[in-house]
Order: C-alpha cells, then structure tokens, then sequence
C-alpha cells in the first residue's frame, strides 16, 4: 500500500540529488543550466527565422530564464524537500506501532519473512517469542484505558532493555507481543524469555498512587525443518503461549523442537540457566 503512495522514482531521485547538493548548489545548478538552455533556444529561434538581434535576444533569453528559475526553481526545491520528509514520515509511521513505538504488525511479518526464508535457506537457527501480558482486561476494567495504554507503553521500554542489537520487537495485537530473535539457538531463546518474563515481574508499574503488580506469559518456538511457512512458526510459538497460559500464567513454555523445560515463573525451575554452562 505504501508502494502506491510514494512518489514516482524519478522524482525520488531527483529529491535525492538535491539534497545531496544542498538548497544553494542545486539552484545554483539549475539556473545555469535553465539560462543556457534559454540562450541555446533563442540562438536557434533567430537562426530559423533568418533574422534577428542574436545579442537581445540571447540577453531577453536569459534574464527570463534568470528570473522563473530563481523563483519557481528555489519553490520546486523546497516542495521536493518537503515531500521527502512527508515520504520519511508516513515510511515510519507505517512500520511503527503508535502507541509503543515498537514494530507494528505488518512491517514485523514482513521483515521476519525474509529472515524466516534465509535461515531455512542457509540452515541457521532463529526463533519467535510470543509475549502477553497476563489479566490485562482487569487493569483496564479496574483503572481505565489510559493506565492499559500507560502499561503497554512501559512494558514495550522495558522488554527493549533487556534486547540485543538485531532483536525485533513488535506489537502483534491488543497487549500481545512478539519477538523475533535471529541466530538464536532454543537455548539461547528460552534464556531470553526468561530474561523477559522476571524484568517484567519486577516492572515498578504505578498508576495514580496504585502500584500494579504485572506478569507475562510467553511462548517460544525455534525454527525447525518441518516449519514449512511462516504460519507455522508463528502458530508454533503461540501454541507454546497457550500451554504457558494454562499452566497458571506468568511463565515460559516451549513449542515443539525446542527442549522441554518448566522455565522459571511460579514454582518453575530454570531449566535453561541450568544446561547454560553445560
Ligand atoms: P490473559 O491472561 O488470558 O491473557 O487475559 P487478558 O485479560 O490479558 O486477555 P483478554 O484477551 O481477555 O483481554 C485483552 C484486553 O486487552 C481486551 C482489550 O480491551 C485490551 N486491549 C487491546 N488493545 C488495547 C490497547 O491498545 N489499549 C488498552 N488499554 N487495552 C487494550
Ligand atoms: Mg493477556
Ligand atoms: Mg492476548
């Protein structure tokens, strides 16, 4: 949909190159390049007729030239100035979930599809994380949107926290999120999530003098051989959330592949931290 809303490519580039330029060197350019042309018409006007003040003439060409480049020349560049800031804008806006500012939804499927296909090409390990913030409704009914909001916002700063460089964070719907880690190993997943799940338990979240306690539930899938489209990876880890929510919530579970384990959250053992160094 973007795709139909931006600007044709040529004028892309030309934005472009004037920018690179700078405002004074693209005007600078185009009104020696809009006066020889005029100077170059004019000459080839006379020398059709058979007659005429080439001088005046290429003086006239000139000073016209001179003057619709200098005025409508410096509005064109600064309307392609513009339109590359909009086009910079809605590109964000449209990738970026409003309320978090993580990754929305789209522009997450979008960008892990690709990551999907090249780790199924090149057989490197990656994997999905499935995040839902447990009894959400109930702080909504009890405190009102604005604190649900106030709580998304913060979870979504405090899960970046604890993320590496390459990680992607996205809001997959309501008060669920979803995290796409590649190069990762299940091991490696499961210590991630778990890492998630106790940084949100210990999340200090207060709304108008109440503090609120907060925990997630998360499912992890890696990716395995049998994930033969992205639908099945995604539906792998919130399967795996599934089994977290009705486990008692607050918790990490597994989707198949990855190594079972009872990972930390109420009356859990850290089934990663303990094969870490092993
Ligand atoms: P569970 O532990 O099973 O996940 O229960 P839950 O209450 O978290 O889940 P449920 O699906 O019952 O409720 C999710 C709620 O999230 C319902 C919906 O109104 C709310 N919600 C969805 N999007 C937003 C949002 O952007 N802001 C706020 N404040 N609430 C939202
Ligand atoms: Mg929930
Ligand atoms: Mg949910």
């Amino acid at each position: 949909m973007l795709k139909e809303l931006e600007p044709p490519t040529w004028l892309m580039d030309l934005s472009l190159w004037s920018q690179r330029l700078g405002e004074r060197k693209s005007l600078l350019l185009l009104c020696s390049t809009l006066c020889l042309a005029a100077l170059a018409l004019a000459q080839l006007v006379i020398s059709l007729l058979g007659f005429g003040d080439r001088l005046a003439a290429g003086i006239c060409a000139t000073v016209v030239a001179l003057g619709l480049s200098l005025t409508l020349g410096k509005t064109m560049l600064s309307l392609m100035a513009q339109l590359e800031q909009s086009r910079l804008h809605l590109k964000r806006y449209s990738s970026t979930d409003l309320l978090t500012g993580v990754v929305n939804r789209r522009a997450f499927l979008n960008l892990i599809e690709r990551e999907w296909a090249l780790a199924r090409r090149y057989e490197t390990t990656c994997a999905l994380v499935i995040i839902d913030v447990d009894y959400f409704k109930r702080v909504n009914d009890s405190f009102g949107h604005s604190c649900g909001d106030m709580l998304l916002r913060q979870l979504a700063e405090a899960v970046s926290e604890t993320l590496r460089q390459g990680d992607v964070l996205a809001r997959f719907g309501g008060e669920e999120f979803m995290l796409f880690l590649p190069h990762t190993d299940p091991l490696g997943a499961l210590d991630v999530a778990e890492r998630i799940r106790a940084r949100v338990e210990y999340l200090d979240f207060c709304w108008n003098g109440h503090c609120i306690p907060v925990s997630v539930s998360l499912g992890v899938a890696s990716l395995q051989g049998d994930h033969f489209s992205l639908d099945q990876f995604v539906n792998a880890a919130e399967d795996a959330l599934l089994t977290a929510k009705a486990s008692g919530r607050n918790c990490v579970r597994v989707g198949e592949g990855v190594p079972p384990g009872n990972l930390g959250g109420p009356g859990g053992s850290s089934w990663a931290a303990e094969h870490r160094h092993g």
